[in-house]
């Protein structure tokens, strides 16, 4: 099979790629490895507080049976369960999984995504441990409850987004507690940073509840001194969060049976006390970072950009690098919502279709206006300095545009 753009991964980004790439007229394909289409948009539901009063509640779900309904409508080809294991040549898309073992295409979109970070802690193999992402798949998606009692280690946006989602399915939450400090963890999991990362995320957190704790902990630890962290107050949805203690052990004969919780200092060293918390479920939380492998197998030239989530592909402000006929979208260019996922890859069709020379209802600037836009009003902003970052990349960008 032969096809104007393939596009891998079949996420809000991948799929507003191909409807806009089918609206306009070409050819397009979507390969996804997952068995239905939707990529991390299937796990989510929550309030956005930025969006109009009729729709404030953000139900995934419903989004990417839209998105698949559209592009099947327009006759892009969706080929679920199929993984891509190579991308070579001006383009041959190697698939393992389906009937097809290869397909070849003008142009080549990747839109794989993110993945979660590890968080080992002593026990985490037991079973009754998943990470915060399968919490979210279970209880969103598939309406299954993770456990009976459950402890969540690390406090981040996600997670707290997620503890909130539980909450809201009736799972009882025991609490949330800061993870270990280690190597996997780095030095920004501090009770201290935790905190700063808290009120930074105050008016962009996914709902009220988690919008409150940043301002409640604004409020109750002004100066984020030590002696103002030393309390272990604040409740969110009647759930503890522990932001002077970290998760240091997950115990259990043959499923998880307690945790252990130890004390810790602002910095996040151990403060000695350790206590034991009966739970059968632990949801792990480390954040996310951008799924890159196939742009660097593309000859795609990468960048470590600690403000975006990690390594990722040279990009320009338009979605396009400088492999010829090789794009990107969504977070695979760096960890944002989903909002911002599908804005990404309305942009990357129009900056597809301009270089085919093809018209295209939207402009690339008008595209890169409502990426903006998507950003400035998101919902769940994962990364603190994504500005930052994305004005770095651009200046990157820039300067080797300059030096062809
Ligand atoms: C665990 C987790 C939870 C999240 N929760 C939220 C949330 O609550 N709210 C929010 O706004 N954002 C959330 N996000 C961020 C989320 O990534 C974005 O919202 C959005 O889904 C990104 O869109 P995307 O199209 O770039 O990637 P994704 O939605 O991740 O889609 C990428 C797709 O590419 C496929 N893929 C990757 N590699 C291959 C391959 N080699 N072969 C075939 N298929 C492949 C994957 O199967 C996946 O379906 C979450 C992300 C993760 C990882």
């Amino acid at each position: 099979m032969k096809v104007d753009v393939a596009i891998i991964g079949a996420g809000p980004a991948g799929l507003t790629a191909a409807v806009e790439i089918a609206r306009n007229g070409l050819s397009a394909a979507v390969i996804d490895e997952y068995y239905r289409p939707g990529g991390r948009l299937l796990g989510q539901y929550y309030e956005d507080p930025y969006a109009p009063a009729d729709q404030r509640t953000w139900d995934g779900k419903k989004e990417a049976d839209q998105l698949e309904e559209k592009a099947r409508s327009l006759g892009v080809h969706i080929f679920m369960n199929v993984t891509v294991w190579a991308v070579s040549g001006k383009w041959r898309v190697d698939m393992a999984g389906g009937d097809l073992p290869a397909i070849t295409s003008n142009v080549l979109l990747l839109a794989t995504g993110s993945v979660e970070k590890a968080l080992p802690v002593p026990g985490w193999t037991l079973p009754g441990v998943i990470s915060v992402g399968a919490a979210q798949t279970f209880t969103n998606l598939h309406h299954v409850a993770v456990g009976k009692k459950v402890m969540m280690a690390g406090i981040d946006p996600l997670s707290l987004s997620v503890m909130i989602e539980l909450k809201n399915a009736g799972v009882h939450v025991a609490g949330m507690a800061l993870p270990p400090m280690s190597s996997v963890t780095g030095k920004n999991k501090t009770p201290l940073q935790t905190v700063e990362r808290l009120q930074d995320v105050a008016g962009l957190a996914p709902n009220l509840l988690v919008r409150k704790l940043g301002k409640f902990a604004l409020k109750r630890f002004p100066k984020l001194t030590a002696s103002g962290l030393r309390f272990n107050l604040l409740k969110v949805n009647n759930v503890p969060i522990h932001l002077r203690k970290a998760i240091v052990k997950i115990e259990g004969e043959k499923n998880v049976e307690a945790v252990t919780l130890q004390s810790v200092s602002v910095d996040g060293k151990p403060a000695g006390k350790t206590e034991s918390v009966e739970v059968d479920t632990v949801c792990l939380s480390n954040g996310l970072y951008p799924l890159i492998d196939l742009a660097q197998t593309a000859g795609c030239r990468l960048v470590d950009m600690p403000e975006l989530g990690g390594t990722v592909p040279l990009h320009g402000p338009d979605m396009t690098t400088k492999v010829s006929g090789l794009f990107v979208a969504g977070n695979i260019t760096g960890i944002e919502g989903a909002k911002v996922a599908m804005a990404q890859g309305r942009l990357a069709a129009a900056s597809i279709l301009q270089s085919l020379g093809k018209q295209a209802a939207i402009t690339v600037d008008e595209a890169m206006t409502e990426v903006t836009n998507a950003r400035e009003k998101a919902p769940l902003r994962f990364l603190p300095d994504i500005e930052e970052g994305r004005i770095k990349m651009n200046k990157i960008w820039e300067a080797e545009s300059a030096h062809g």
